[in-house]
């Protein structure tokens, strides 16, 4: 593809400095956000704020999406002033939100029933892996399209693999969560055994992350922990409606997930009090108040 305009809707924590990579990258690049405020820095750097996402998909070849949700995806992609109302044969249109692989399967369709190329690429890395461009990207899709979306990917992430078929992005971006909510909860389990038993956690974690148990969580969600600092990064609303994710698609095809359940409702139990805003390193505090 020649040098390709892009467009980019959802300008929140993670959109916002991945938008603006790729514009300081250089591209065209038209944004469209609900709220014109949040569009406002990347008008700064030179991007054309947009009304719609169907005025997105009106002036770009290649349209990310980074919202929050399956039906914010479905919305953007195909309610009113929609992506697909503007649709151009031949466009590729790329999700990078984590959402249902059984969703996406669907969207994809009823994307190439109008002959526009969809590939899922949830990511990981955080807000910090969004501004420094290093995500790690989990594609799914065609591998053709793949090839050429390969050069966007690579202003916004370090690790990006083409894991198969469509939804399979979805599926690897699922394992992930399972795996980064099961570490959450077991590095709050130990930062509490440590401070229970009069030993100082901010010195166990120091010592553990240099053997078997390191690990990133324990090194930037263990620290959140001990400071209580639970400033998003991951807001714990996300993290729940992605072990929903997790859960409903284990259900469907009759698999057990006994500790991805048990953590899901630890992230029910903070957003059911009100902490749903928090990183959801706040698990930390359910587990805390189980021992008061
Ligand atoms: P966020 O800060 O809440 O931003 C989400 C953005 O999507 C907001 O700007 C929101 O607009 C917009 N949006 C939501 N629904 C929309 C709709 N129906 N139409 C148009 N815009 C809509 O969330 P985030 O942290 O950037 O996360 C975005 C996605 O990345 C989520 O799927 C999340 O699970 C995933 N993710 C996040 C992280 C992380 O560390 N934060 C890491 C990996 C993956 P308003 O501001 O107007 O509400």
């Amino acid at each position: 593809m020649t040098r390709p305009v892009v467009g980019f809707i959802g300008l929140g924590i993670m959109g916002r400095p991945m938008a603006l990579n790729i514009r300081n990258a250089g591209y065209e690049l038209h944004v469209y956000a609900r709220r014109a405020e949040s569009m406002q820095p990347l008008a700064d750097a030179g991007a054309i704020p947009s009304d719609s996402p169907a005025a997105v998909a009106q002036a770009a070849d290649v349209v990310f999406i980074m919202v929050s949700d399956t039906p914010d995806v479905e919305s953007v992609l195909f309610g009113e002033l929609g992506v697909a109302s503007a649709a151009k044969a031949g466009q590729i249109v790329v999700d990078m939100s984590t959402i249902s692989p059984v969703n996406t399967r669907d969207m994809a369709a009823r994307l190439a029933a109008l002959d526009i190329d969809m590939l899922d690429a949830p990511v990981s890395g955080g807000e910090v892996g969004a501004i420094a461009g290093t995500l790690s990207i989990m594609v799914g899709g065609n591998a053709a399209v793949f090839a050429r979306v390969q050069p966007l990917f690579g202003v916004m992430g370090g690790n990006i693999v083409h894991i198969g078929d469509h939804g399979c992005g979805q599926v690897a971006k699922a394992c992930n969560q399972i795996t980064v909510a099961g570490a959450i909860a077991a590095v709050a389990e130990a930062m509490l055994f440590a401070r229970k038993n009069g030993t100082d956690p901010y010195k166990v974690r120091e010592a553990l992350l240099g053997g078997f148990a390191g690990s990133k969580i324990l090194e930037v969600h263990g620290k959140r922990m001990l400071d209580h600092n639970f400033q998003p990064g991951f807001k714990t609303a996300l993290h729940q409606k992605d072990m929903d994710i997790v859960l409903d698609t284990a259900r469907q095809i009759g698999l057990a997930l006994p500790t991805s359940a048990m953590v899901a409702q630890f992230l029910n139990a903070l957003v059911g009090s009100g902490d749903g805003e928090l990183d959801s390193s706040a698990i930390v505090k359910v587990i805390e108040k189980m021992s008061q």
